[in-house]
């Protein structure tokens, strides 16, 4: 089959959205956001579901990803061209950005030939949804501190302990679980990842209510829960290097997500400022031109990553630059949307489906200063790996 050219594919990818983002509720609500969706968790789910088959249905689905494992073989390249295609819709995939954008690179990454062909083809079409079983109660900046065990019983493992902040665990079939295999091993060589089935009877599910009012995370419990010795990814106590790649991973798909993503556009809050008449307050005026830089910046950053990532290099410290860049942004543009709307932030119209946004993204940004490695870690990473400054004092090594 002849490959498309760029613009043959960017006609196809705004064909698909021209058929279906009307019909399916696929658009950007007044503030440029998608809109808040209250529905229950399985609606949601099946929300996702159904825009993922769409897309796998019309060529779209896992772009860039092997035909092997179901996705459409194509490069690097035409994923770019589909995020840029998509940026202005608000297409439901969120809940599939832990199992494509982190659990998905590590199993192909690490995984044996006989792990990615039973997990990657229903990861990628969305059938098995993953999260992501890192953090705990005493482990989450300093993750090589992990203390859920797994000790190895007959040919397989019994794993005990508890994680936390384990965003849709509720919705996942399948977990990436860090685990400590050798309590006798240095830190980060005790430790294995392995693949888990979240419906093994040895583990609770509980779920946390945030401060959105959602309960996207949860806590997980582990309990005399059977692995077979085929549920380990990569080899016994190769855990460190696993959870560094998911990581990466995780900090290239935060730090790339389209500018201000979290937040609201500069377009948006120039639009705000004229309609409150505070678009001549020059206070405001310089406010809001510190977010047009902001976003050149996060958007250049956004580039770069994506240069080095199609030139073959692994997710870097580059990838710590944009998460901290990105939520800097994110966090600076929703503060500056509660000073523009006032009050409207806090009280609205019950008929008006958007005006919740303001106070949701005013109270859901604190978060990705945390979520994935926090501004904290990500500044000692960039002191360290991009400027060369002393090492930060580490616990224990
Ligand atoms: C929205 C959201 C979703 C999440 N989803 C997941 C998920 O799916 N799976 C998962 O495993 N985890 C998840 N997490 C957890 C997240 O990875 C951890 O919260 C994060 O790594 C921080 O760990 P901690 O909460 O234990 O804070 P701590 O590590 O205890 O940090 C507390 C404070 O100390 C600071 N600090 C710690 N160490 C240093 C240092 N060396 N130098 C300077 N300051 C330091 C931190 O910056 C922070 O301000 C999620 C978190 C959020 C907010």
């Amino acid at each position: 089959m002849t490959e498309l050219t760029d613009d043959q594919f960017r006609d196809k990818i705004r064909d698909f959205l021209a058929r279906y983002a009307d019909v399916e509720g696929w658009t950007r609500d007044r503030y440029g956001r998608a809109p808040l969706d209250s529905a229950p968790n399985d609606v949601r789910l099946a929300r996702n579901r159904r825009c993922l088959t769409l897309l796998h249905e019309h060529g779209l689905g896992a772009i860039s990803w092997p035909r092997e494992y179901g996705g459409q073989g194509l490069s690097n390249r035409h994923s770019v061209i589909f995020n840029q295609e998509i940026a202005g819709y608000s297409l439901p995939l969120g809940m599939f950005i832990i199992g494509h954008g982190m659990c998905a690179p590590t199993v192909l990454a690490y995984g044996t030939d006989a792990q990615k062909d039973r997990y990657l083809p229903p990861l990628l079409s969305g059938e098995e949804v993953w999260c992501q079983l890192f953090s705990e109660p005493g482990a989450g900046s300093d993750l090589a501190s992990v203390s859920c065990r797994a000790e190895p019983d007959g040919d397989g493992w019994v794993v005990n302990g508890q994680k936390v902040w384990t965003s849709g665990a509720h919705n996942a079939s399948f977990g990436l679980l860090l685990a400590r295999s050798d309590g006798t091993a240095a830190r980060h060589t005790g430790l294995t990842t392995f693949i888990v089935a979240m419906d093994n009877p040895g583990i609770e599910v509980r779920p946390l209510v945030e401060m959105t009012g959602t309960a996207k995370f949860n806590e997980v419990f582990f309990t005399d829960c059977r692995l077979e010795a085929t549920a380990v990814l990569g080899e016994v106590g190769s855990g460190w290097r696993n959870a560094i790649t998911t990581l990466m991973n995780e900090r290239v798909t935060i730090g790339t997500s389209s500018p201000g993503g979290f937040g609201f556009p500069s377009s948006v809050l120039i639009e705000e400022a004229k309609l409150n008449g505070k678009a001549s307050n020059p206070v405001m005026v310089d406010k809001m031109v510190s977010i047009v830089i902001a976003e050149r910046i996060v958007k250049f950053l956004g580039m770069r990553v994506t240069e080095a990532l199609l030139s073959g290099a692994e997710p870097g410290p580059e990838g710590s630059i944009a998460k901290l860049a990105g939520t800097r942004l994110s966090k600076t543009s929703a503060a500056l949307a509660l000073e523009l709307v006032g009050p409207a932030s806090l009280a609205w119209d019950a008929a008006d489906a958007a005006g919740a946004t303001w106070a949701d993204v005013a109270v859901a940004t604190p978060g990705l200063s945390i979520a994935g490695g926090t501004d904290e870690i990500m500044r000692n990473i960039l002191a360290e790996r991009v400027l060369g400054l002393p090492r930060d004092p580490r616990p224990n090594n």
